[in-house]
Order: C-alpha cells, then structure tokens, then sequence
C-alpha cells in the first residue's frame, strides 16, 4: 500500500486530541516503584497501527521505561488468524518507537498444555460443561430479546443424553462453558482494584455461561489472559478501556483457580472519526509504513501520554 501522508497525518492527530494518562501523582508512583512490572500483549492478525502504538507506549509509561518490567506476549491463540510475518514486524515497530522488553516473550500458542490443566480442574469441580449445541442451534436457544444481549446462555441439559452421544460418535467437540451461577457460589463477592486503588465490585453474573473452552482452539481469552497474567508474575494488567468489562471475568476466574489478583490499568481506546476503536477497517496507516514520521510519533506519544509538569 502506498505511503499516503494526509492518512498519516489524520492518524497523529487523533493521537494528539486525548488527555494525557500518566498524571503526576501516577508519574512519581511509578518512579518510586521503578516501574510495574506490566505487560503489551498485542494479537498478531494484522500489522500494528496508530492505536497499538498508543497502547504500547502507555505500557512503556507503566513499566516506568524499564525494559526489565515490560513483558511483550504474543497473542496467537487464534492460530487461523495469525502470522509470523505479524509477529516479526510489530517486534520491529516496538524497537523502532524506542520500546524493549524482558529478554523472553512469551507465546499463548506454546501454553495450551497449561489451559488445558487448568479446564480439567475447573471441569472435576463440576464449575465447567461441555455444550454440543451449534452456532445456529444457540441462537435458535436465546429468546429473540436476549439475542441483544451479552449473557450467554445456560446451555446444560439442552440435550438428552442420547442426542450427546449421537453427537460424540459424530466426532463433534464441545465448547465448555463456565456454570455461573454455581461459580458465584462457589466464590462469592468478587472485585477488582484499579492503579490509584479503588476496588470495584465486579458483576460477573451479567455475562451468563460464558465459553471458556473452544471447540477448535483450547482456550478463550479469558481463561488464558488470565494464566498469563498470573504465571508471568504481572503486577499491573494495562490495557485498553474496551476490555475493562471482561475484568469482571477475570477477577471471577483469578478466584476460582486461586490465581493472585493484579491491579488493573485500563486507558483510553483512539477512536476513528465513527466513533469506534481504531482497527483495520479504518485503513489508519501500519506503523511500518510510517518511515519518517516515526520520530513525531515519538515525540507526540510523550508530549501526550505523561502530563506536562
Ligand atoms: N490480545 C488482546 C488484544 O490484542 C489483549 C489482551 C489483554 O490485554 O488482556 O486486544
């Protein structure tokens, strides 16, 4: 795709419109600490733009610089999507925006064998069941209102027994999803406590069973960032707004497994002008492609991020 620097331009300034997050008590909490140990854990589907650029420098921010507290995980659960090409050039953008990292990353593609301990666990608890149903078959399952909806649906004892062995013998896998209601019983109140110290109660109910074992790939999102998180030792999970909602799951998970709670850090998403996180449907420039604009970037990424005092 050709370098096109009226796109580039439009891409910086919405950089430039955001309020700065690092603020000075933060800024001198950070220093104190020299740096959270904290973590960038980009999925390699595509090439990184303007956004993960942001993304990545509020981590480098949190990290407090200090390449020994910035751990890069690589994302590729979803093998079908991803590429080493991906994988190859955002290690590259992250050195050329002056960002280095612990002397590991890690991958999720080479820890299926630790999502897979941890399902058996929740599953001998009796906190996950397997669910046979079809895409078309869950859908047809949901009352036309709670289609809308996010809570995923009860699915155990939607089939007869007969019905899951004809299903079995047919070689088809089940999706496991999370019994919630027995694991709110099982843990009670959850929450989950922000960088500047503010515990908020969680709501995981609103989600309902929630799939937490895919039929072709191990394990969902939430089970493996989860595992990540606490395997990897992360002191404070930074990430985008966009996820804060799924911290609900997460600290509800953290306490089932018996897994430590970080502190969390959620910043703001850059938004294309339809008001939507900035992805590749908005055809913002891939950090490669931006040649000599990379040390404005730099420069506006630190005069925006870390408040000016
Ligand atoms: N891999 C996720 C993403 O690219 C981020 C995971 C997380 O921060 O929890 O959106």
């Amino acid at each position: 795709m050709a370098f096109n620097p009226k796109t580039t331009h439009h891409a910086l300034s919405l950089i430039e419109g955001m309020a700065p997050v690092i603020t000075c008590e933060l800024y001198a909490n950070i220093i104190d600490k020299n740096g959270w140990r904290t973590r960038f854990a980009p999925s390699p589907t595509g090439f990184l733009h303007i956004g993960h650029a942001y993304a990545a420098y509020v981590v480098w921010q949190i990290a407090g610089e200090n390449p020994d507290k910035f751990l890069l995980r690589i994302d590729d659960l979803d093998y079908t999507r991803c590429s080493d090409k991906y994988i190859n050039q955002l290690k590259s953008d992250l050195s050329r925006l002056d960002i280095s990292w612990t002397s590991q990353e890690t991958y999720q593609s080479k820890r299926l064998r630790r999502y897979s301990q941890a399902l058996q666990t929740l599953q001998e608890a009796d906190l996950i069941y397997p669910c046979y149903l079809s895409r078309m078959e869950i859908s047809d399952f949901l009352s036309p209102p709670s289609i809308e909806q996010i809570s995923q649906p009860c699915t155990r004892g939607a089939l007869s027994s007969k019905e899951i062995l004809k299903r079995q013998q047919r070689g088809i896998k089940p999706a496991l999803r999370l019994d919630m209601s027995k694991a709110i019983q099982h843990v009670g109140e959850v929450g989950w406590t922000r960088l500047d110290g503010i515990v908020i109660r969680a709501e995981p109910a609103k989600f309902g069973d929630i799939i937490l074992g895919r039929r072709d790939i191990t394990a969902c999102y939430h089970l493996s960032v989860v595992l990540d998180d606490a395997d990897t030792n992360i002191e404070v999970v930074t990430r985008g707004e966009d996820l804060r909602s799924s911290t609900d799951i997460h600290c509800l998970l953290q306490k089932l497994l018996g897994l430590p709670s970080p502190i969390y850090f959620h910043h703001p998403v850059i938004l294309g002008e339809d008001g939507k996180k900035l992805s590749k449907r908005h055809k913002s420039p891939s950090l490669h492609n931006l040649r000599d604009t990379i040390l404005t970037l730099k420069n506006i990424l630190r005069k925006e991020l870390v408040i000016n005092f």
